[in-house]
């Protein structure tokens, strides 16, 4: 079954980690795909391999940080494709610092890309989905949107805000048949940490604390979470809008 046939999705941060693993799902389900990061080393890589399996791909270099790059990606989408269905902001960074221990830079840092970056992505994209006749937009928030840890001011920062920006988001789209739906992951093996703007640090150190404190004893995989955002980028979800999936082995339960 296909469940994304004759719909085009735009992901963004699609180089690696979840985004990546979403494209590949995407694309088995029959969707178009517009991807999009700052590694346009490995996003080619991922799109020369979609388009080997007969998926239309667009890649772009992308800052989501960035409101003219937006202007750009909506411009090279529309020229493509004529509409986006599906919008993932996905691409975000991690830092560990926590509140004074945080520089004004870091912090702006990750505001921009983690919280603007979001903003921007429904802000551009919405005009297409408009055309499209609605379409569905999944904003990647995180546990730490939902649990303090103490060490992690400025990306816990960014991920509450997008738990509440999709919901705002949610209400002002119902008109245009346009759902906001956020996935909160927990511990995914991606390299996210290994490339925290502040401390990098080993997924496999940083997690073994964690594992600890999860039900399931483990971390979990891109693909997981992948199947979750499917699930929302469908029409199954079509009665879903402003909803929050947690994707955590059950970490964030008691
Ligand atoms: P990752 O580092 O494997 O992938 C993130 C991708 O985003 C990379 O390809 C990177 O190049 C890209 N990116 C970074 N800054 C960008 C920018 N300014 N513009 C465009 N692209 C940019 O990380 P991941 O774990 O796959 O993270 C994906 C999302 O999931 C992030 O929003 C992250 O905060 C969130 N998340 C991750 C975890 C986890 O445990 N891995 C848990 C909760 C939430």
């Amino acid at each position: 079954m296909n469940r994304l046939n004759n719909k085009v999705a735009l992901i963004t941060g699609a180089a690696k980690g979840m985004g990546e693993a979403e494209a590949r799902l995407f694309a088995e389900e029959g969707a178009s795909l517009i991807i999009t990061d700052v590694d346009y080393t490995n996003l080619e890589k991922v799109a020369s391999d979609l388009q080997a399996l007969g998926t239309k791909v667009l890649a772009l270099k992308h800052n989501v940080a960035s409101e003219e790059e937006w202007k750009k990606v909506a411009e090279e989408a529309e020229k493509t494709f004529g509409k986006v269905d599906v919008l993932v902001n996905n691409a975000g960074i991690f830092s560990v610092s926590g509140v004074e221990e945080t520089t004004m830079e870091i912090w702006n840092k990750v505001i921009s890309v983690n919280q603007t970056g979001t903003w921007l992505g429904m802000k551009y994209i919405v005009p297409l989905m408009r055309k499209a006749g609605g379409g569905s937009i999944i904003n990647i928030s995180s546990v730490y949107a939902l649990i303090g840890t103490g060490t992690s001011a400025a990306y816990q920062s960014t991920k509450g805000a997008i738990r509440i920006l999709s919901k705002t988001a949610a209400i002002e789209f119902a008109k245009d048949n346009i759902r906001v739906n956020t996935i909160f992951p927990g511990a995914i093996a991606t390299t996210i940490t290994e490339t925290a703007l502040d401390k990098p640090s080993k997924m496999e150190e940083t997690t073994s604390d964690i594992i600890q404190i999860i039900p399931m004893k483990r971390i979990g995989k891109p693909i997981e979470v992948a199947y979750g955002a499917l699930y929302l980028a469908s029409d199954e979800s079509s009665y879903t809008t402003g909803a929050e999936l947690v994707i955590d082995g059950g970490w964030t339960i008691p």
